[in-house]
């Protein structure tokens, strides 16, 4: 059996990633963190995440990219904003899950078959295509791009009644002005 070093040396850190993810998290004072846990303790979902919030934020502060941007938690955080309200040094946590969760797209360094990036990913680009989400699309999409045909081939006969009482068509939405709608995604993009 092989023994894997757990502890970094400083020359495997990051010494960009905190100015990456201050700016486009918009905290500038992450590195401002106390360490004091109010974070993770206030985390409904902390139980079931990886690192606790208070973790992620010292990975961010000292350089730990691939740790943060692997982890499951940024996947796993809904965005209720607890944890930012709380947190003593105003550091905007929720905002820093977003930041990290678009990197590791971004990056693709996300866990390939866990469905929650993979639906985040494909989302994001039916709605950059087309300006809209079509449910059936996004759902196929899911299915295919993270593996799971053998779920996809389950879930199919729910998805057939869904699409019999008009709930799912096999329709893509679509909005009429793409141009307008790429353009202003555009400038999102430079600005950040
Ligand atoms: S609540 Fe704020 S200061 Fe305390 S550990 Fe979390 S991020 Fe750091
Ligand atoms: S915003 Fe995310 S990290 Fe913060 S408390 Fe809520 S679930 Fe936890």
């Amino acid at each position: 059996m092989e023994i894997q070093r757990k502890v970094k040396y400083e020359e495997e850190l990051d010494p960009n990633f905190l100015a990456e993810i201050k700016h486009l998290s918009g905290s500038e004072n992450i590195d401002g963190c106390i360490q004091c846990g109010t974070c993770s303790s206030s985390c409904p979902m902390s139980i079931y995440m990886d690192y606790p919030p208070r973790k992620i934020i010292a990975m961010v502060k000292n350089g730990f990219r691939d740790e943060a941007l692997r982890s499951f938690t940024i996947w796993l955080c809904p965005s209720c904003y607890a944890c930012q309200v709380r947190c003593p040094s105003q550091i905007k946590i929720t905002d820093v899950m977003y930041a990290l969760k678009r990197k590791a797209i971004e990056t693709n360094v996300f866990p390939s078959r866990f469905a929650i990036p993979v639906l985040d990913r494909e989302m994001s680009r039916l709605i950059a295509k087309y300006g809209r989400n079509s449910e059936l699309w996004l759902i196929l999409r899911l299915y295919l791009k993270s593996r799971h045909f053998l779920t996809m081939i389950k879930m199919a006969p729910l998805g057939l009644k869904l699409m019999k009482t008009g709930r799912m068509s096999l329709r893509r939405e679509s909005i009429k002005n793409k141009k307008q709608m790429k353009a202003l995604l555009n400038a999102l993009k430079e600005e950040t």
